[in-house]
């Protein structure tokens, strides 16, 4: 099974070496085949394809939070069940710009609340390295789309490490973009002061391409800056020598898997080797950032998930009485568990006589975790690196039961979201042939320094990501 690069891709069709279609056909053929990994909730094969641009013929898979003309977005809920929306989301339009070919919607925790793809209201999308195994999330269904070999690039969005842990456990690449390097909107918002679109890749240069494409300014998200975005696959060649690595210790304490430590540090050690400086520094609030995460999200997201009443959009309740029964039996039926869970936490949080025991804290706790980021910068770190998650891809089932593990687990990816930095995670090796994603995290705005940093990484490393078939995978990265 020859896998092509996105680059590749694009190249064969514009030169018209191949049809427009056909990646597109392929691409669908191996969804087909791997129907069973559950990672789509609805596939588009495409009218139009246009034979021009970077993205020209390559097919992208779309998770199903981000509005698309044409198609629907449920955002993995029954709530929205059917819904299609009536405009698209601006990184959608540009990928499409681009020559780009929406594959398909994919499976993601519903509302993007969760990080196994468990929360799903239309079942688990199976991890392609082992199909006992969650593919991590919210955006599960994206990073198995690349690891399967459907797609080499996808669209996901990070909330709190919704691009970054799916990718660690999936063997991919997957970019958390700066806060406001692009555009919110058409992503349905779940915390709006965290949420920010992100692209998977099989490879650093893919995943840093796909985001290329969707960054920039939009007038559309007040929050999407005005700032010029850099070339940014122009600097991602140069080698790693003389470039400053900071190593928290903070990141690599208890809850770290031993195993997921030894790659870490091989990591580490090649980069050493490579002429990098490596560093080690403290980032101290990092215990409060999963506390922090799991009151400012659920807060933002019971504000805006008031939207959703029976009325305006999807799912309305046929048997209520009164417009407050509307209301209250459309969403008791429309929303799963964990939604609702996190609407009766954000609710509590922020009502009068609790706010400023815990929003108004955790705002506070919000601005020391940025600035520990500050002042590592200050010292004159260039990066830092850290694990992505604590440990490799856990069993379907294992942590449902309970939440608070579930939520422990995102203790390395929050922090970039509280703080507003970008991050990204690569293939580091494997344990007992389960990828392992190391997390590059860096300065505001500093995507380059951290693509420079991973495709350095990737290279040392030997690898090119992991994604390939399913089942039986060779050994990763390593
Ligand atoms: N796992 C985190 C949560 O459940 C992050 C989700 C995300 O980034 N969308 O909220």
């Amino acid at each position: 099974m020859g896998s092509h690069t996105a680059f590749e891709i694009a190249g064969a069709v514009v030169s018209g070496a191949v049809a427009p279609d056909h990646f597109l056909r392929r691409a669908l053929r191996r969804a087909a085949e791997q129907a069973d990994l559950n990672a789509f909730l609805t596939l588009s094969p495409e009218e139009a394809i246009s034979s021009e641009g970077p993205l020209a013929g390559v097919p992208v898979a779309v998770k199903d939070n981000l509005c698309t003309l044409g198609q629907t977005t449920s955002c993995a809920s029954r709530i929205l069940e059917g819904y299609v929306s009536p405009f698209e989301a601006t990184a959608v339009t540009r990928l499409r710009r681009a020559g780009g070919i929406v594959l398909g919607k994919t499976n993601m925790d519903e509302f993007a609340m969760g990080s196994s793809t468990e929360n799903s209201a239309y079942g688990v999308t199976r991890n392609p390295h082992d199909p006992s195994r969650v593919p991590g999330g919210s955006s599960g269904g994206s990073a198995a789309a690349v690891a399967a070999g459907i797609v080499r690039c996808a669209l996901g969005s990070d909330t709190g490490g919704s691009v970054r842990q799916p990718a660690s456990f999936c063997g991919v690449v997957g970019i958390k973009p700066t806060y406001g390097r692009v555009s919110r909107y058409g992503l349905v918002a779940f915390a709006s002061s965290l949420d920010q679109v992100g692209a998977f890749g099989a490879t650093v240069e893919e995943a840093a391409l796909l985001l290329s494409v969707i960054a920039g300014h939009d007038p559309r998200d007040a929050t999407s800056s005005r700032r010029a975005v850099p070339d940014l696959l122009r600097g991602i060649a140069r080698d790693v020598e003389g470039l400053r690595v900071g190593v928290p210790a903070e990141y690599f304490a208890d809850a770290l898997d031993p195993a997921v430590r030894r790659l870490c540090e091989r990591a580490l050690s090649r980069l050493r080797e490579a002429g990098a400086v490596v560093i080690d520094v403290s980032l101290p609030h990092t215990e409060h950032a999963v506390p922090t995460y799991y009151i400012l999200a659920p807060a933002e997201a019971s504000s805006n998930l008031a939207r959703y009443d029976g009325v305006r959009y999807g799912l309305r309740a046929s048997d209520a009485g009164s417009a407050n029964e509307v209301y209250e039996l459309s969403r008791t039926g429309g929303f799963g568990a964990e939604v609702v869970r996190r609407i009766i936490l954000g609710t509590f949080v922020l009502s009068a006589g609790y706010y400023d025991a815990y929003y108004g804290r955790a705002q506070r706790a919000r601005a020391r975790i940025a600035s520990d980021f500050e002042r590592v910068w200050e010292e004159g770190v260039d990066v830092l690196f850290t694990p992505t998650s604590p440990t490799p891809a856990f069993q379907i089932g294992e942590r449902t039961v309970d939440p608070v593990s579930m939520y422990l687990s995102d203790i390395y990816t929050v922090t970039a979201n509280l703080a507003g930095i970008p991050g990204i995670s690569l293939p580091i090796g494997t344990v007992d042939g389960l990828p392992v994603g190391g997390q590059f995290l860096a300065r505001r705005w500093d995507e380059c320094t951290m693509l420079r940093a991973a495709r350095g990484l990737e290279v040392l490393l030997g690898g090119t990501g992991c994604p390939a078939g399913r089942r039986g995978l060779p050994g990763g990265a390593a």
